[in-house]
């Protein structure tokens, strides 16, 4: 087995499928050479507590703690203080269970005390035990809103609310967001960047949109190359497909490869969708790319990597 030690492994990530890959790379690539990129876009103030959902979905996956049924969240998680949020009639429409407000509560707290979002995500890391480094993609408030029949959502009213009913028209990035110095040196010294399987409008393109994340992407000298979340015809979970249905692109891995464009050097689809995606236009990998499992992971992980290996 390559162990890639030395390489230095950069991975843009969003929630569930982001945090599958990142473990997968975090079981083979040592902590120092690896860097877990993550999107805020979804972050939000909720009953005065800061809310980031990628961010806990990625550390708790990587901590060995997260909740194998939904993707999200903590196993063995109980809920006793948000049924007593709704028997006292405040909000409990966004599920926030007992351990995980211990997560909320104390980021919320180092935040009001000064710290950045950087330094409470390394602070949780360390007490989480997970040696891999955990950056927010930006420590700025970065909120992705979503445009339907003109009406405008923050991203969870209209991802958890109302369940991501209201078809998309478009999605709406800040446009004066800015990297922490953290991000900007793992991209610097990166030899090879994966974009993980996770959605690349709602959770790949606002780690793109933070100024100039983009641009050092497309610096990074050995090999960008992206996993598509599209399977089968559909996304593996959440609303990627129905999204890029709304948006009027087709529903497919070529698709995924086209939307990322020049910034690929190379692309993994998987096995489902053999022979779709046009291997004229860039370097292709068709593997297996459903990760059920740790030893999953793990494997994909692997291939993603000596094919990013090869590209050089
Ligand atoms: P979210 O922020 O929690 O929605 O998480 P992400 O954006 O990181 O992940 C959602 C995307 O991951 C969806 O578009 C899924 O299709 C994709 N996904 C989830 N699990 C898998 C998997 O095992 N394999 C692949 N290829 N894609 C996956």
């Amino acid at each position: 087995m390559t162990t890639f030690s030395n390489h230095k492994i950069v991975c843009l990530a969003g929630g569930v499928g982001g945090a599958k890959l990142a473990d997968g790379l975090a079981q083979i690539v040592p902590p120092e050479n690896l860097t877990i990129i993550v999107n805020t876009g979804d972050d939000f103030a909720h009953m005065g507590l800061t809310i980031c959902p990628d961010l806990d979905t990625v550390l708790y996956r990587l901590a060995g703690v997260a909740n194998e049924e939904t993707g999200w969240g903590r196993a063995g998680e109980s809920w006793r203080v948000m049924a007593e949020v709704g028997r006292l009639g405040g909000p409990d429409w966004f599920r926030l269970g007992d351990l995980d407000l211990a997560t909320h509560l104390t980021r919320t707290h180092l935040l009001r005390q000064g710290e950045s979002l950087t330094a409470v995500t390394r602070h949780l890391c360390q007490k989480f035990h997970v040696q891999t480094a955990v950056l927010p993609m930006s420590n700025q408030p970065a909120p992705t809103m979503i445009e339907s029949h003109g009406r405008i959502y923050p991203f969870q009213e209209w991802f958890v609310r109302k369940r991501w009913q209201p078809p998309v028209s478009h999605i709406i990035l800040p446009d004066d967001v800015r990297v922490p110095a953290a991000v900007s040196l793992a991209l610097e010294r990166a030899h090879i960047i994966v974009i993980a399987p996770s959605n690349p409008f709602v959770s790949i393109d606002p780690i793109l949109n933070v100024y100039p994340i983009r641009e050092m992407v497309m610096d990074v000298p050995r090999a960008v190359v992206a996993v598509s979340p599209i399977v089968g015809g559909t996304a593996v979970k959440g609303p990627a497909a129905k999204m890029m249905r709304e948006m009027g692109l087709a529903v497919s891995p070529t698709a995924v490869a086209q939307h990322y464009g020049s910034l690929l050097d190379g692309f993994i689809y998987d096995q489902q969708d053999k022979g779709q995606v046009d291997s004229a236009a860039m370097p292709t990998l068709c593997t297996d790319t459903m990760m059920y499992n740790q030893e999953d992971r793990r494997q994909l992980a692997q291939t993603v990597l000596a094919f990013a290996a090869r590209l050089a």
